[in-house]
């Protein structure tokens, strides 16, 4: 086992990821911006070495900085978290290069993964089921775009092959609207992800994101470790996820599990991952397969018993799978809010000084956070300060026991989105279980026209 990882990242998992180290008796180093300076995951470290000033691409996305300081440091493996680097197929290549241990997939696997038509087009070798849509990227030519559209049937959404964060991406309705929406989507795709290539996938109405976990080793061993359901979503990204996802039978979930885990043995696939779905009407229709640790893996953590993250060093250090998959059971339920320094209503980032801060505990409550009382949120990365993760035998008893959770938690100083939260908690339709993707847009707007 390795001795000492350096973590590349920053936040909550920069902090969970310290947390496997000391559980494994491994020594880690993070590496910090001058933002991150009172950071508590950098007062806890064994050691800490600040790799430049805020902006991300001058320290989170610093390759040559991150990778001096393994050097120095005497680190043997690189974890980089999700974000930042995590999925940036020449940073995996050039710490191998270096010769450390890149703990996730191959650079080949990340690169393929990351285009998405690249990635589709394996699934389909694969044998898992996609959107309908583009055979790969579209051309320039508008004729061949609109038949492409004709064939799929509006509406439908153009997206950036090398899109991520829920950004790059657009709806289009009408023939009318199509070639300038690939225009606009194409350009900004160029600007934003240095990928210029657009697709095309039907556009689902009615959707949930329902997502299967996967871990695999070095010898060709894969398993699933159970579904998430993340539909609750605020312009494309998460907010709430859950495991196992409500009113889906087994049986169904079982044949999409498998799949997935025979795909990442047919593709020597190694470490952590997520295949990620829309599910409806009783179709599994895969969107993107994520190659590293996802926000939302606690759920899985807490419903399985099994640590992802300790799992991914263990497999990068070149150990077996230490359990097959019969093995695995899910047990109870597990939710999670995601906590985001941003107004509740309309996500405007609310960073500053937290003066105020109490987390929540009790029974099956879990706090993956970085925050503290006189913790100042920096301006300079993602809104999200933290996670309430909740365990119960039941459903209800999740929910029961994330409400109580919910209220027992005070942030003072800066907005945060668990007003939002609160009110979706004992919202109906969540309470019932299996809302959409859209779910959260409608109810936002009606809220608005009720205000
Ligand atoms: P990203 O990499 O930016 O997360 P994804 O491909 O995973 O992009 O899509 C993110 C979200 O966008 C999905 O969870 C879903 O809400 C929405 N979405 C993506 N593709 C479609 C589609 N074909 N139909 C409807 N919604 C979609």
């Amino acid at each position: 086992m390795f001795k000492k990882i350096l973590i590349a990242n920053r936040g909550e998992i920069a902090l969970r990821i310290q947390r496997a180290c000391r559980e494994m008796g491994i020594k880690s180093v993070v590496v910090y911006s001058e933002a991150d300076r009172e950071a508590k995951y950098v007062k806890l470290a064994d050691e800490a070495v600040c790799i430049g000033p805020a902006a991300s691409a001058q320290s989170y996305l610093n390759m040559p900085a991150i990778i001096s300081t393994a050097e120095v440091t005497d680190s043997e493996a690189i974890h980089p978290g999700y974000g930042f680097l995590s999925e940036n197929a020449d940073f995996a290549e050039r710490v191998e290069r270096s010769g450390f241990v890149f703990i996730g997939p191959t650079p080949d696997a990340i690169r393929t993964m990351g285009d998405k038509v690249a990635a589709k087009q394996a699934m389909i070798k694969s044998g898992v089921p996609c959107v309908p849509g583009s055979e790969g990227a579209l051309t320039d030519d508008p004729k061949d775009i609109i038949r492409i559209a004709r064939q799929i049937g509006y509406p439908v959404i153009i997206k950036a092959a090398g899109g991520g964060g829920g950004r790059g991406m657009r709806v289009v309705h009408t023939e009318a609207a199509l070639i300038h929406a690939v225009q606009t989507t194409r350009a900004e795709a160029g600007a934003a992800f240095s990928n210029p290539a657009v697709y095309m996938e039907k556009y689902l109405e009615n959707p949930r994101h329902i997502e299967i976990q996967v871990m695999a080793d070095a010898f060709r061993n894969a398993v699933w470790l159970g579904e998430r359901d993340c539909s609750m979503q605020r312009r494309h990204q998460k907010i709430i996820e859950e495991a196992p996802a409500p009113g889906i039978p087994r049986r169904v979930i079982e044949r999409i599990g498998d799949r997935c885990a025979a795909a990442c043995k047919k593709m020597g696939y190694r470490g952590a991952g997520t295949f990620e779905f829309l599910y409806e009407n009783g179709e599994f229709y895969f969107i993107e397969m994520n190659t590293r640790v996802q926000v939302e893996h606690p759920v899985t953590e807490l419903v399985t018993g099994i640590d992802i993250v300790q799992l991914q060093i263990r497999v990068a250090a070149g150990e077996k799978l230490p359990f097959a998959q019969r093995a695995v059971e899910m047990r109870g339920h597990a939710i999670e809010c995601r906590i985001n320094a941003e107004h509740p209503y309309t996500y405007v980032p609310s960073p500053g000084r937290i003066s105020l801060w109490h987390a929540p505990g009790g029974p099956g409550v879990r706090v993956d956070s970085h925050a503290y009382t006189n913790y100042l949120v920096p301006p300079n990365y993602d809104s999200m300060i933290g996670k309430i993760i909740v365990h119960g035998d039941t459903r209800e008893q999740a929910l029961a026991r994330m409400r109580i959770a919910l209220s027992e938690t005070v942030v003072e100083g800066i907005q945060t989105n668990i007003p939002l939260h609160r009110e979706l908690l004992v919202d109906s339709s969540f309470m019932a279980g299996g809302t959409s993707i859209h779910y959260l847009d409608g109810w936002m707007a009606r809220r608005k026209q009720h205000a």
